[in-house]
C-alpha cells in the first residue's frame, strides 16, 4: 500500500486588507517532504497520524509539502500556484514510481486566492487528473470552509471537525486516515452526501445547543454501523465565496440513500437551532465596564475577548478600541493588574527589539491596519521582555506568534508580536513572563477558540465587539459572489424545497 500526503491550508477573509504571499506560509508552517514537525498543526494531524500507522502496520508513506498560513486576505496567484504545483509535481513522481493506493490532503477548506475562487477544488481536481479515479482521495477540513461542488466531487472522503474550539482536530486527522486506509483494504466503500442548509451562522460547541447537535453527531458515529462519518460544514461568513454556506456531510459504508437521509437530518436539525448559538456580545465601554465591576470581587481573573478582532478570522488583530477603554476606565484609587494579549504589530516590535529589554522609549503601536479598530496609541513604555520566538499551545499545536514583546505604561502590560495569532491558551502570556492567573483582567482577541484555555483560569468571560474589524452581519456585508438565498439575508431560503424550517 502507498499512501502520499500533502496539504495547503489556510482561511481567507476576503475582506481583509493582509496579502497572503509565500513568506506568510513561511512564517507558519511550510514544510518540504519528510520535514514537517513530530507534533501536527491544526489542519495536519493526519500527515502526523499516517507516520505512526505506515511504521506500525508496514505501508509507503509518500509525504509532500505541507503548508498552513496564519488567516489573512486573498491568497497571491503566483504564491498559490506555486506551492500546488510543487504539490502536483511530488505526486505525478510518486505515483509514477509505483502507482498510489491513496491520496491524503490536509486542507482547511476556506481559501481564496487571486484568479481561484475554489483553490482546493482546482487542486483536488489536478491530483484526481494524475491518480486516475481507482485511488482513494481522502481530506481533512476545518468547518469554517466552503463546500464547493467540485471538491465534493473530487474527494472520496472528507472529514471536517466536529468541535468550535478545535479540540477534536487529532482525532479528525486520525478519521480521515483510518477511512482512506480502510477503503484501501476493501473493508468499507464510502458513498458520501451533503445537504445544503441554504444559511450562514457562528456555531460555538462550547455552548448549547450546539453542544447537544455535536453530541448528537458523535453517539450517531458510534451506535450506527453503517455511518462512517459525519461533519457540519458551518461555512465561512468573511469568505465571499460562491459556495458560502453551511453544509452537511454524511458518510455511509455502502449505501449513498443512507448518507442522503442522515446528511438531510443533521442538516434539518442545524436549520432549528439557526440564530441561537452565539453568547450575549457587548459593545467597548459597557464590556469594559462590566470587567472592571466583576473584577473587584472575584478571585480569579476577568476574560474580556475581542470577537472580531481576531487574526483566526483573517483580520489584522491589532485594534486598540479596547485596550483605550481599559485605560480610560481603569480605577484611579485602586491597583489592578491588566495584561492585553496580543495586539499585532512587527514595527513597533522591531523597535522595541532594537532599543533592548529594560529601554524606556516613545512608542506608536496598534491599529495600523485597517479602519473601524481604534487608532494608534503613541505611549512612552518600558520595554519588559523580549522574545525572539514565541509560542502558545493549542492542545499539541505549538502556534507561532513570531518575535515578540511586553511593554509597560499606566500600569497595563500589552503584549505586542510579530505573527499574527488569535488567543488560544493563557501559556501566550506565560511564555512572555506574565502569569495570567495573577491578573485582574486579561484582555484577548478570538471568537471563540480562546474559550477551551482561558474558561479553566478565568472567572467571568465577556464577549466584546469592539469597532467592526470583521464582516460579522451577513445581512449587511456587501458580498459579490455569495449566493444571496441564505439565511439570515433572506428571511426563508427553504421556501418551496425539500429543507423546511421546523419553527
Ligand atoms: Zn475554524
Amino acid at each position: 500500500m502507498r499512501i502520499f500526503v500533502a496539504g495547503i491550508a489556510t482561511e481567507t477573509n476576503s475582506f481583509s486588507p493582509i496579502f497572503i504571499g509565500v513568506d506568510d506560509f513561511k512564517a507558519s508552517l511550510y514544510a518540504k517532504p519528510n520535514q514537517h514537525p513530530d507534533t501536527p498543526t491544526l489542519c495536519t494531524a493526519a500527515l502526523v497520524d499516517l507516520r505512526k500507522r505506515a511504521k506500525s502496520e508496514n505501508f509507503t508513506l509518500i509525504e509532500g509539502t505541507t503548508c498552513w498560513a496564519d488567516p489573512g486576505g486573498l491568497i497571491a496567484k503566483d504564491c498559490f500556484e506555486q506551492l500546488r504545483d510543487e504539490i502536483l509535481l511530488q505526486v505525478t513522481q510518486a505515483h509514477k514510481t509505483a502507482p498510489l493506493d491513496g491520496v491524503i490532503l490536509c486542507l482547511h477548506g476556506a481559501m481564496m486566492a487571486q484568479g481561484y475562487d475554489d483553490p482546493e477544488g482546482n487542486l483536488l481536481q489536478n491530483i484526481r487528473e494524475i491518480v486516475g479515479d481507482d485511488v482513494i482521495i481522502g481530506a481533512s477540513l476545518d468547518p469554517h470552509s466552503h463546500l464547493t461542488d467540485l471538491r465534493f466531487e473530487q474527494a472520496d472522503i472528507l472529514c471536517a471537525f466536529k468541535e468550535f474550539p478545535h479540540t477534536d482536530f487529532v482525532k479528525t486527522g486520525e478519521k480521515v486516515v483510518d477511512l482512506v486506509i480502510r477503503t484501501i483494504r476493501g473493508e468499507i466503500k464510502p458513498q458520501m452526501a451533503m445537504f445544503d442548509c441554504k444559511m450562514i451562522d457562528v456555531f460555538p460547541s462550547s455552548r448549547q445547543p450546539m453542544r447537544q447537535f455535536v453530541d448528537d453527531m458523535l453517539a450517531t458515529e458510534a451506535q450506527e454501523e453503517e455511518i462512517l462519518s459525519l461533519s457540519l460544514i458551518h461555512g465561512f461568513m468573511a469568505g465571499d465565496s460562491p459556495w458560502l454556506g453551511t453544509k452537511m456531510i454524511a458518510i455511509c459504508d455502502g449505501n449513498r440513500d443512507k448518507a442522503q437521509e442522515f446528511a438531510q437530518q443533521f442538516g434539518q436539525k442545524i436549520i432549528n437551532i439557526r440564530g441561537q448559538s452565539m453568547p450575549q456580545i457587548l459593545q467597548t465601554d459597557p464590556a469594559v465596564k462590566q470587567a472592571f465591576v466583576k473584577a473587584t470581587t472575584s478571585q480569579k481573573p476577568v476574560v474580556i475577548t475581542d470577537v472580531w478582532d481576531n487574526p483566526g478570522g483573517g483580520v489584522a488583530g491589532d485594534g486598540t478600541l479596547i485596550l483605550q477603554a481599559l485605560l480610560e476606565q481603569k480605577p484611579q484609587n485602586k491597583v489592578m493588574r491588566i495584561a492585553v494579549g496580543t495586539i499585532w504589530d512587527p514595527m513597533a516590535v522591531k523597535h522595541c527589539f532594537t532599543a533592548g529589554e529594560g529601554a524606556v522609549i516613545p512608542l506608536r503601536f496598534g491599529a495600523k491596519s485597517a479602519p473601524n479598530t481604534g487608532d494608534p496609541m503613541d505611549k512612552i513604555v518600558l520595554v519588559k521582555k523580549l522574545h525572539k520566538a514565541a509560542t502558545q499551545s493549542f492542545g499539541s499545536y505549538q502556534v507561532p506568534m513570531g518575535a515578540s514583546v511586553v511593554i509597560e505604561f499606566e500600569s497595563i502590560e500589552v503584549i505586542l508580536n510579530s505573527t499574527r495569532a488569535q488567543a488560544f491558551e493563557p501559556d501566550l502570556f506565560n511564555v512572555m513572563g506574565i502569569d495570567p492567573s495573577q491578573c485582574d483582567i486579561l484582555a484577548i482577541k478570538s471568537t471563540n477558540h480562546f474559550y477551551a484555555g482561558f474558561e479553566k483560569i478565568a472567572e467571568h468571560i465577556i464577549y466584546c465587539e469592539a469597532g467592526n474589524p470583521y464582516p460579522n452581519d451577513p445581512k449587511t456585508t456587501v458580498y459579490q459572489k455569495a449566493p444571496k438565498n441564505l439565511w439570515p439575508i433572506i428571511d426563508n431560503p427553504w421556501h418551496a424545497t425539500q429543507n423546511k424550517p421546523n419553527n
